[in-house]
């Protein structure tokens, strides 16, 4: 029971990677508040233990301060939100940009600015941001949008780790390589041939495989728990060699 006694908050948790990390996190011992924004996804926490599910928009500000300010004591906050969009930046929109930098990055300050004082007050917190290896650890093709924003996730990370490290609280970023979740699947099916889609997302894992979602809870629990508390404002990549 790695975090007995601990309270998270995962936002984007109905599915993916959000969810397995809820999951892994009950399992050892947290009391968790899963979050997402579709209620419909929440339904398959029912009867789960330790975890409460609660419908939350990361775009609505005063909703994500309401929330985490309610908490009592919030000691672990996992920022997982995300989208990703597809093109170069010859194919970027401001209003794909706009909605990416919103949900991927000013949704992550938001939750953090409303998280912190609460848990500088009850002295310290783990806060883990969903960044990407497309990010400033890797450029991709066609990720024009989402390797910027993911960028941005690192300096953010960064940012608040500098801010706080001598005040107990500890902010890292993950960087999973390619998960097969079903926002993947979504993508995979918007393509004609989605086969050969699926072929070439495992192409660029040099395990030729994809990521399954709990294979990335294990570094959330790690960065959530006591066994991580000389770690803060790093990246760590769970990519299947990506980085290699
Ligand atoms: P997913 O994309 O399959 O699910 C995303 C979840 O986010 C859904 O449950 C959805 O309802 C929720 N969501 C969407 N908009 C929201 C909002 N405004 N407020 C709250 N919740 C919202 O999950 P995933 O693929 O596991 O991706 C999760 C995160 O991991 C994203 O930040 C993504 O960029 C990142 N990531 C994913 C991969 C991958 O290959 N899947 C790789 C690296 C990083």
């Amino acid at each position: 029971m790695r975090l007995k006694g601990k309270t998270a908050l995962v936002t984007a948790a109905g599915q993916g990677i959000g969810r397995a990390a809820v999951m892994a996190m009950a399992a050892e011992g947290a009391q968790v508040w899963a979050t997402d924004v579709n209620p419909k996804l929440l339904d398959s926490y029912d009867g789960v233990q330790n975890v409460r599910a609660v419908t939350l928009d990361v775009l609505d500000k005063a909703a994500i301060g309401k929330l985490i300010t309610s908490i009592p004591k919030l000691d672990v906050l996992f920022n997982c939100a995300g989208f990703v969009h597809n093109g170069s930046i010859l194919d970027a929109t401001d209003a794909d940009w706009d909605f990416a930098f919103n949900l991927n990055v000013r949704a992550q300050y938001w939750a953090i600015q409303a998280a912190l004082p609460g848990m500088l007050a009850h002295g310290g917190g783990s806060i883990i941001n969903m960044a990407s290896v497309c990010s400033s650890l890797k450029g991709l093709p066609n990720r024009f949008i989402y390797g910027t924003s993911k960028a941005a996730v690192v300096g953010l990370t960064k940012s608040v780790a500098a801010d706080f490290v001598a005040k107990g609280i500890r902010c890292n970023a993950i960087a999973p390589g390619t998960v097969d979740t079903p926002s993947l699947g979504d993508r995979i099916n918007s393509y004609a041939d989605p086969a050969e889609a699926r072929r070439n997302f495992i192409a660029r894992q040099p395990m030729g495989r994809l990521a399954q979602a709990h294979e990335i809870a294990p570094i959330i629990v790690y960065l959530a728990s006591d066994e991580s508390v000389f770690a803060t404002g790093q990246v760590f990549s769970v990519d299947g060699g990506m980085m290699i």
